[in-house]
C-alpha cells in the first residue's frame, strides 16, 4: 500500500481535458437532441468531474443515417486495402505518439493504475499496426477448378457496423473493434460504457488528424438501455460486436434477432487456475496474484478461482495471502500503485456486497474492505478468501473486483471438474511441470483460452474468445476479419460452358 498517499485534492491536473464530453456524428461534435447529459464521476473522489451528452434515439438514428451515408457515397469503402491500411498505420503513430496523454485520461476516468494505462494506450496502437497489416495481406482467395473455370472469394465491408463496449480498459478495447471494421471497410457507430465515457472522446481527432473520412467513425455517448438499446435494434446496423457482461449480451442477442445480425460477443468469465503440486509455486503465485489483482480485478480473463493441489494447497495459501497483503494500493496517477480505484460506487457496492458474503462462504485470508488509508472513493484492498465450497457464490459468480477464491482440490479428475463447474467458459490457467497433464487438462477444460504455466501473453493473431456463458464468437486476427465481411463467392467458366442441355430442339 502506498504510504504517502496524496489527498483527492492532488490529483492530477490534466491539461487536455475537454469541458464536455460530446457525440461525434458526421464529422461533427455535438450535444444529444433533446440537451440531456449525465454526470461522470472521477473514482477517486466520487465527485461529478465531467457531464457527458445523453444519447437517444433520435441520436444514434443521426449517427447511423451520417454512418450508412458515408459507406454508400463515401470514399473509404471502395478503397484499396492497401489505402485503408495506410490510414491505419496513421493512427497507430497517433496513438503511439499521445500514449501518455491517452494513459493519463483513461488512468484519471477508470481508475486504472497509470502504468497499466500506459500499457494498454500502446496495445490499442498495436491494434491499428495489426490489422492494417492483416488487411492487406489477406488476399481474396481464388481458386483453379477443372475445366478452366475459376472461383474467387470476394470479401465485401457489410455496412455500419454498431460497436458496443465496456468500461474496463475501455479505450484498448474499443481499439480492438474500431481496427478491423474499419480496414475491411465499414463504416462504425461506437456506443462505450457510460463509466468511462473520456477516452472514446479522444479518437475522433485522432482519426481527422490520420485522415478518416468523414462519417466513418460515429459517436454516441450515452446509456446502454438507451443509446444501446437503439443502436442494438436499429434495423440499418446489420452487426454489432458487443463486449460486456453475459445478461446484457443475452439481451442484446434477443434485440438483434428480429434482424438476424451478425453478432460477436465478448462476455463474463469465472476463469480458473488450477495449481498442481509440481508446478513452479514461486512462479504460479507470481502470475495468480498478477491474473487477478492487475487492471483492478477488472478483467475479463481475471483467473479469480484459484484451485490448488492438496499437498501444497496450506503452504500455497499462506504465501498467496502474504503477497496479496503486500499488492500496493494506491492513486490510479502514482507510477508505483499496483491497485487503484474501481471504476464506479455501484461497482464497489456491488465488489463489497461479495466479500461480505464471502466472509460466510470462505476463510478471510487477505484484505476484506477498504484499504486502510483510502476510506473515500473506490478503493478495495486485495481480497483472498481460502476453502471455498464450490458451489458458493464468490467460486460461481464473475466479482469483476480485487477478490479472488481459493479451493483445494485432490485428483486431476477433480480438478477438472471443479474448473468445469461454472457457466462461464472464458479462459483457463494450468500450473504443472507434468506436459501430458497439462495437454490432457487444456483438451478437457471448457474455456475458449488456455494459458499452460504462462500468463495472459496472446499474440494478435490467436484467436480471442469464450464459450458457455462467456460469449459468442471469436476475435483476433482473420476470425474479426471474418466477422465485419460478407464473403460472396463469384463462379466463372473462361472456357466453353459445359452444362448438360435441357430442353434441346
Ligand atoms: P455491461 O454489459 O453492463 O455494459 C457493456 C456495454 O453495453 C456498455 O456500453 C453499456 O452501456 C451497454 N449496454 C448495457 N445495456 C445494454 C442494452 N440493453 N443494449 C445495448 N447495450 C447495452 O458490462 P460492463 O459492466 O460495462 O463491463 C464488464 C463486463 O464486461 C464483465 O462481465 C466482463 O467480464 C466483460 N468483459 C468481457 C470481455 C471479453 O473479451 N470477454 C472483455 C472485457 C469485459
Amino acid at each position: 500500500m502506498s504510504e504517502t498517499a496524496p489527498p483527492p485534492s492532488e490529483r492530477p491536473h490534466l491539461p487536455d481535458m475537454p469541458e464536455k464530453i460530446q457525440h461525434y456524428i458526421g464529422g461533427e461534435l455535438v450535444d444529444s437532441a433533446d440537451g440531456a447529459t449525465f454526470d461522470v464521476l472521477d473514482p477517486v473522489t466520487n465527485e461529478v468531474y465531467i457531464q457527458a451528452a445523453a444519447g437517444k434515439q433520435a441520436d444514434v438514428d443521426r449517427a447511423v443515417a451520417a454512418a450508412r451515408t458515408a459507406f454508400r457515397e463515401g470514399p473509404w469503402p471502395a478503397m484499396l486495402p492497401r489505402e485503408r491500411s495506410t490510414v491505419l498505420h496513421r493512427i497507430a503513430e497517433i496513438v503511439t505518439s499521445r500514449d501518455r496523454q491517452l494513459a493519463e485520461m483513461e488512468s484519471f476516468d477508470s481508475g486504472l493504475p497509470i502504468t497499466q494505462a500506459l500499457g494498454q494506450a500502446r496495445r490499442a496502437a498495436e491494434n491499428f499496426r495489426f490489422f492494417a497489416d492483416l488487411v492487406v495481406a489477406q488476399a481474396d482467395d481464388t481458386f483453379k477448378v477443372p475445366g478452366r473455370q475459376i472461383n474467387y472469394v470476394n470479401r465485401k465491408p457489410i455496412g455500419v457496423a454498431g460497436l458496443i463496449t465496456p468500461w474496463n480498459t475501455p479505450f484498448m478495447l474499443e481499439s480492438w473493434k474500431l481496427g478491423p471494421a474499419l480496414a475491411t471497410g465499414n463504416t462504425v457507430v461506437l456506443k462505450p460504457a457510460e463509466f468511462t465515457p473520456l477516452s472514446a472522446s479522444l479518437w475522433a481527432g485522432i482519426f481527422e488528424e490520420a485522415g478518416l473520412p468523414e462519417g466513418v467513425f460515429n459517436l454516441v455517448n450515452g446509456l446502454g438501455e438507451e443509446a444501446g438499446d437503439a443502436l442494438v435494434k436499429h434495423p440499418d446496423v446489420p452487426l454489432i460486436s458487443f463486449t460486456g457482461e453475459s445478461a446484457t449480451g443475452q439481451l442484446i442477442f434477443a434485440n438483434a434477432a428480429p434482424h438476424l445480425k451478425g453478432l460477436s460477443m465478448e462476455l463474463g468469465g469465472k476463469s480458473p487456475a488450477v495449481v498442481f503440486a509440481d508446478a513452479d509455486l514461486d512462479e504460479a503465485i507470481n502470475a495468480t496474484i498478477f491474473g487477478v489483482f492487475s487492471l483492478n480485478g477488472e478483467r475479463c480473463t481475471a483467473g479469480s478461482r484459484i484451485l490448488v493441489q492438496r499437498e501444497v494447497y496450506d503452504t500455497f495459501v499462506e504465501r498467496y495471502a502474504a503477497q496479496a497483503r503486500r499488492v500496493r494500493v494506491g492513486y490510479p496517477h502514482e507510477e508505483s500503485t499496483e491497485v487503484g480505484a474501481l471504476v464506479h460506487p455501484e461497482h464497489v457496492e456491488k465488489v463489497m456486497s461479495y466479500i461480505e458474503l464471502g466472509k460466510s462462504e470462505g476463510r478471510l485470508v487477505a484484505g476484506g474492505g477498504r484499504p486502510e488509508g483510502f476510506e473515500s472513493g473506490n478503493f478495495v484492498a486485495p481480497t483472498v478468501f481460502a476453502d471455498v465450497p464450490p458451489r458458493a457464490r464468490i467460486f460461481q459468480e464473475e466479482i469483476f473486483g480485487p477478490v479472488v477464491a481459493i479451493t483445494p482440490f485432490e485428483t486431476e479428475e477433480e480438478a477438472l471438474e471443479l474448473a468445469n463447474d461454472t457457466k462461464y467458459g472464458l479462459a483457463a490457467y494450468i500450473w504443472t511441470n507434468d506436459l501430458k497433464r497439462a495437454h490432457n487438462f487444456s483438451q478437457g477444460v471448457e474455456a475458449g483460452m488456455v494459458w499452460l504455466n504462462s500468463n495472459n501473453v496472446r499474440d494478435l493473431r490467436t484467436p480471442f474468445g469464450g464459450v458457455k456463458a462467456s460469449g459468442l464468437g471469436q476475435e483476433g486476427g482473420y476470425r474479426s476479419i471474418d466477422f465485419y465481411t460478407d464473403q460472396q463467392a463469384v463462379h466463372i467458366t473462361l472456357g466453353e460452358v459445359h452444362n448438360p442441355v435441357f430442353g434441346k430442339a
